[in-house]
């Protein structure tokens, strides 16, 4: 058999396991949604049987002798060619779940689906101590996975390489330890001078629910997110899930006394969403049709929610819109109010309300921590104490009860453990993005006044979202920036906006 044939019979595989893992995505995106509290047993035997058919499929030995013929072919030739992508992303996949025994896989999807129902629980009666043998099983099987798929000396590294691939722990933190640094001295500035802005009108009681999505959808509608092969629903964590090329859906939830919550949260998963819809739909199921890591993916996100959505030509184009659907908010506010009120800096306890600053010291609590507990240098049962020591240490506010501290994500018991710190990775990829995109089309901003973004869309289709898993992030960013990963675009922008909003008024 020539090499063609046998990249048509990897390929034909290989998509038909993502028809099942798009099922899965399906059942996944039921349970949050709309799924009766009482479905959650036989949910998670679903989650079980479809794991394990998934993972048959995905460690079948014919992968091996595909890949083997495959590599030595002159389709591999060129590793960021589609075909070659395909080769070095499925060889590396399957290299890597072939080490994790069929059962391990089984116990962690039921294990991990039964795991978010004690979450949810467990949050919504504040008691942590329901959570934590879920919590202890879910980290012992990571371990257990972990060291199965083991790539370094660091355990860690094989985690956080299921969303970044190819990164490395010490790089990682040697860039948030960075990020860090560039951060503290703007969080004392904005300790020690008043904001500008009415930060008070963003929390008045008088934001409905329906109000507040009628007003998102014409906001991520414009900005780009197709309504058409995608939809907003509501959900208790804000997420966004492909369910095949055409259908992407994204979750947020409502605080009425809150304007910026729901808001920014669908500017955010619109961002990830608009990313899923610009992948090349005929490689749908194979790297190059799928995103390229959780970094970049969670730079879109970003991007739109901050960069666009918290800038003022932004709000020049949309405050006059916000009013007519808020009657009586915002009264006498404007661009540059809004501006202001939608910036401020406050240490604060739930990381998805962060500001743009702080939020990244949200990520580096939980980065240090799940380290230590998959090392099995804290354990499950010290959490809460040591989770409220580094809130104190690092934002200087310690939470009242454990609902707001250590139970407010979803990710652990979901068994998403090594993910948190591409939250941070995206924030800085974000900012090196939008300055090249700035620099190659012209300050966009005055597009955003005019409520144009389908040059920055568009921009970044070419450049990000065509290319699909082409190449790894690092080597992505290099080729989009010329910079690998760099923090100063992103502390940049931060001081500007710190000087921005609190800087002494002059009069
Ligand atoms: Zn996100």
């Amino acid at each position: 058999m020539d090499a063609n044939d046998t990249y048509e019979q990897l390929t034909r595989h290989v998509r038909k396991t993502k028809m099942l893992g798009s099922i899965n995505a399906l059942l996944e995106w039921d349970q949050q949604t709309m799924m009766p509290q009482t479905g959650a047993n036989y949910r998670s035997e679903q989650a079980k049987w479809l794991a394990g058919e998934i993972h048959q499929r995905e460690t079948d030995p014919r992968i091996g002798e595909w890949l083997q013929l495959l590599q030595t072919s002159e389709l591999a030739t060129d590793p960021s060619s589609d075909a070659g992508s395909t080769i070095r992303e499925l060889f590396h996949q399957y290299e890597k779940k072939r080490k994790i025994p069929l059962d391990l896989v089984q116990h962690q999807a039921m294990l991990h689906s039964r795991g978010q129902q004690v979450w949810i629980k467990a949050r919504k009666e504040n008691d942590y101590a329901s959570f934590a043998p879920t919590l202890k099983e879910i980290f012992h099987l990571k371990r257990e996975e972990a060291q199965a798929t083991s790539i370094s000396d660091c355990l860690y590294d094989s985690l956080l390489d299921d969303y970044e691939p190819g990164a490395k722990t010490a790089d990682v933190r040697q860039a948030l330890e960075q990020l860090r640094d560039g951060l503290v001295p703007l969080i004392a500035v904005a300790k020690e001078n008043q904001p500008r802005g009415n930060a008070t009108a963003l929390e008045s009681p008088r934001f409905p629910a329906s109000q507040q999505k009628a007003f998102a959808k014409i906001a991520t509608s414009l900005i780009g997110f197709d309504y058409e092969r995608g939809r907003l629903d509501t959900a208790a964590h804000p997420f966004c899930t492909e369910i095949g090329p055409d259908d992407c859906r994204i979750t947020t939830r409502y605080d009425e006394q809150n304007f910026s919550s729901a808001f920014f949260g669908c500017l955010h998963e619109a961002g990830h969403g608009m990313y899923e819809q610009g992948l090349r739909a005929e490689m749908y199921g194979l790297p190059p049709g799928r995103y390229c890591s959780l970094g970049i993916h969670e730079s879109q996100s970003r991007l739109w929610e901050n960069l666009v959505g918290r800038s003022k030509g932004f709000w020049t184009y949309f405050l006059p819109i916000a009013k007519q659907h808020f009657p009586g908010c915002f009264e006498g506010m404007s661009d540059v109010d809004m501006y202001w009120s939608v910036n401020r800096i406050r240490p604060s306890l739930i990381r998805v309300e962060a500001d743009e600053i702080t939020y990244n010291l949200h990520i580096i609590i939980r980065f240090e921590l799940e380290q230590a507990l998959l090392q099995d240098e804290l354990s499950v049962a010290d959490l809460p104490a040591a989770w409220n020591k580094k809130y104190s240490d690092y934002l200087d506010i310690t939470p009242p009860n454990d609902r707001d501290g250590v139970l407010q994500d979803i990710h652990w018991s979901a068994g998403l453990v090594g993910y948190f710190p591409t939250y941070a990775l995206g924030n800085i990829f974000a900012s090196m993005l939008f300055q090249t995109a700035n620099s190659e089309l012209g300050c966009q901003e005055g597009n955003f006044e005019k409520g144009r973004y389908s040059d920055l869309l568009k921009w970044l289709q070419n450049n990000v979202y065509q290319r699909g898993n082409q190449l790894r992030s690092d080597k992505l960013m290099k080729k989009i920036t010329g910079s690998v990963i760099d923090h100063s675009p992103l502390i940049k922008h931060l001081t500007h906006k710190t000087q921005a909003v609190y800087s002494p008024i002059e009069s």
